[in-house]
């Protein structure tokens, strides 16, 4: 074997598959540049350190399962103006997932919540933190589901691996009890220990009546608004306003 294939071959035993992979070019540019032994060995390593980065986002992004993209950067400030930039901007250094506390978005359709949610989410995987997209009609289903097969526990154990659940629209479609119950089963096991922002329509006032004022209500919103940041939004919708402008 060739010196080269040689030291592919080595590269690969350490999985480093990307320097691998790019080995001659890698090789012919350090020629090219004249770079000393350090900086072709910086230059290489750094190489293998922002491909994986890179990989392990685009494997994160398409675990989270958002159901779109949407980008903080795209999201206009002088439409929605009962949020600040710099209320946004200072959660992204996210020490709210590092405190397991949880983000409450409040508001009427079309106010920009869900694309707080999803972009702030897109952040967090950026920085490093797992995420996970669920409408809570399908979180609603999924837990109901597992709860028929005995697995409930299961369940809730895998959503908790995440750092951070997104639930998105709670409050819009009434809930068995059961549900309720399997519900406040996945709030009590995330409470303290991973983050959750959640996206309502309803204000506490109409949390204890959306529950049934059954026994699990209170605790339930007591969990959720226990160290949580929370945002009224108000204002009119973004798509009235742009179906109006067209
Ligand atoms: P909500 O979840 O509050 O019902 P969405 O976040 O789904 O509202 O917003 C509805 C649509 O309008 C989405 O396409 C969203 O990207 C867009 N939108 C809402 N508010 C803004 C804003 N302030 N700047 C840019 N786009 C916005
Ligand atoms: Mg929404």
């Amino acid at each position: 074997m060739g010196q080269l294939d040689q030291t592919h071959s080595l590269c690969q035993s350490l999985r480093l598959s990307w320097i691998a992979q790019r080995l001659p070019q890698l090789l012919r540019e350090a020629d090219e540049n004249e770079w000393t032994h350090l900086q072709w060995l910086e230059q290489v390593l750094n190489l293998e350190v922002t491909e994986r980065d890179q990989q392990r986002i685009r494997r994160h992004m398409v675990q989270a399962h958002f159901p779109m993209e949407k980008r903080l950067d795209d999201f206009d400030y002088r439409h929605q103006t009962t949020i600040q930039k710099k209320q946004i901007s200072s959660l992204l250094d996210f020490n709210f997932l590092d405190q397991r506390q949880n983000l409450i978005f409040i508001g009427p359709p079309g106010v920009g919540k869900t694309h707080l949610a999803i972009g702030i989410g897109h952040r967090a995987i950026e920085a490093g933190y797992r995420v996970q997209f669920k409408t809570a009609m399908a979180l609603v289903e999924e837990l109901e589901l597992a709860e028929k097969r005995g697995e409930l526990k299961r369940r809730i154990s895998l959503l908790a691996k995440n750092d951070l659940l997104i639930i998105d629209e709670l409050g819009y479609l009434p809930m068995s009890r059961q549900s309720r119950y399997n519900l406040f089963q996945l709030i009590n096991s995330l409470y303290e220990y991973r983050s959750i922002i959640l996206t309502t329509n309803k204000d506490f006032t109409d949390w204890g009546e959306f529950f049934h004022n059954d026994n699990v209500a209170v605790p339930i919103v007591d969990r959720i608004i226990h160290h949580s940041h929370i945002f009224m939004l108000g204002g009119e919708s973004y798509r009235l306003k742009q179906k109006i402008k067209s």
